[in-house]
């Protein structure tokens, strides 16, 4: 057996007070996740810590990147701890603003941003990442109504290739993100753009998230930089103000080490693209993942085991609902399981191998497939570690599993575990628009009702 991780240990601590406070509970509360708020303010500090100050870089903000935790309380915590907030979408940016993030801390990227969306941003004075030459005229065509004091830049593809996720790289010769800078004409056709264009002083660039090598992500940012200079060139210094260098940090799922650190990833941009840090460009980043994602966990119950063709099987209240990449996706996105009893202590019995399973109706629903793991028994707890980002954040209705509580967790200076609510579960019994239940069973859908007034 492996030696127990101080990580390992504080989950244990902290599923075993769940347990007593009965936020974890075999009747009424199956499954819980939790988000290590000491934790996470530590990785927030690990990443400002990473980054230089003057003269190497003139400016910093560090945003995080909304889709991996769109949870308010996450945000508000976050926008608390000094980050400013990436969004992709009107519904991540309510949230952002929600969460109390300055509009001069948001940054909205989108491949596909509407007319008024834009106009909304660009009226709040969001900072607007443009993905293609239509949306540049479409920015242009808003700002000829009204000034705004929105920042604004254009997203490159420096098509310099993928990682080992294709669904997670985004910087492949046929990505559907940014301006592809290799094809032909287009670096001269952005370079007029930059001439045609006053407003436009930013580049940003991401190159993709989980399975990119961060030496790829560091050569993308200097094909960014490269383009950056060749704009300064063309039009004179300060003609570019910053550059985006996007997120996608990767997380280790294999064990608690946090590595890669943004430390080492700034080594690689000092290896690859040094002009970064000659003080003339300011910064943003936009690490999701690699912030949130080993500060959370998931706990559910096993309710039941069984025996199928000679392999153990545990059924247990996570699956596909809260874990749904892994589910559909296994080799890309494994998660470790850990075995505990219904106290929350950890189980030391000896290794069996046995699948792990979801409660939803399909076969594939498996959160591990013959791990081995010390056997489980119904009243165990499963504990799911790194899943702080894309699992219980984003849930997954199928089956109208409903969503799980997830708990704020911090450990106080006498050492009381102290929880706070982020989301409450959904009840299954309750329904509500989302199911349909706004509309009065026999209203036609859509007629007019007659004899408003
Ligand atoms: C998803 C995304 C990020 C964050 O990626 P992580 O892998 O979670 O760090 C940052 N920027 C953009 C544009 C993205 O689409």
């Amino acid at each position: 057996m492996t030696a127990v991780t101080p990580a390992a240990a504080r989950r244990e601590r902290i599923l075993q007070e769940a347990v007593r406070q009965g936020l974890l509970d075999p009747e009424e509360a199956l499954l819980a996740a939790f988000v290590d708020l000491d934790g996470v303010a530590a990785t927030v500090g690990t990443l400002h810590d990473a980054f230089p100050g003057p003269p190497e870089l003139p400016g910093v903000l560090h945003t995080f990147a909304a889709k991996a935790n769109c949870l308010v309380p996450v945000l508000r915590e976050l926008a608390q701890l000094g980050m400013g907030c990436e969004v992709a979408t009107a519904g991540e940016l309510a949230r952002a603003l929600a969460a109390g993030f300055p509009a001069d801390r948001i940054v909205f990227d989108a491949p596909a941003k509407t007319r008024a969306e834009l106009e909304r941003a660009l009226a709040l004075g969001v900072t607007v990442n443009a993905d293609n030459f239509q949306e540049l005229e479409r920015i242009d065509r808003v700002l000829a109504r009204r000034a705004s004091t929105s920042t604004i830049g254009v997203r490159l593809n420096c098509q310099i290739g993928g990682g080992t996720i294709a669904a997670m790289s985004t910087a492949t010769s046929t990505s559907k993100f940014g301006v592809p800078l290799t094809d032909r004409g287009n670096r001269e056709r952005l370079l007029r753009a930059f001439g045609e264009y006053p407003w436009l002083t930013w580049v940003h660039t991401h190159t993709g998230s989980q399975g990119c090598p961060l030496d790829l992500m560091a050569r993308g940012v200097a094909q960014a930089v490269e383009f950056a200079d060749q704009v300064e060139a063309a039009f004179g210094p300060g003609r570019v103000t910053g550059i985006d260098i996007g997120g996608g940090l990767p997380v280790n799922f294999a064990d608690d080490e946090v590595t890669p650190t943004f430390s080492t990833y700034v080594e690689q941009l000092r290896a690859h693209a040094p002009k970064l840090f000659e003080g003339r460009y300011q910064v943003v980043t936009e690490f999701g993942r690699s912030v949130l994602a080993k500060n959370g966990f998931l706990a559910a119950y096993v309710e039941y085991t069984k025996s199928a063709g000679g392999r153990p099987i545990a059924l247990t209240h996570a699956g596909v609902q809260v874990a749904t990449r892994t589910v559909f996706n296994p080799d890309a996105w494994p998660l470790r399981i850990e075995a505990h009893d219904g106290n929350g202590t950890a189980k030391r019995g000896r290794p069996v191998r046995q699948d792990v399973a979801g409660p939803a109706c399909f076969a594939g629903d498996l959160l591990a497939r013959d791990r081995a793991l010390p056997p489980l028994e119904p009243g165990d707890l499963v504990v799911v570690p790194d899943t702080g980002a894309y699992y219980f954040s984003t849930p997954f209705h199928y089956n109208s599993l409903p969503e799980p509580a997830v708990h704020g967790v911090r450990v106080l200076a006498d050492g009381r575990i102290d929880f706070t609510l982020i989301r409450p579960a959904q009840d299954p019994w309750r329904l509500s628009d989302r199911d349909g239940m706004s509309r009065p069973p026999r209203e036609p859908v859509g007629a007019p009702a007659r004899g408003a007034r």
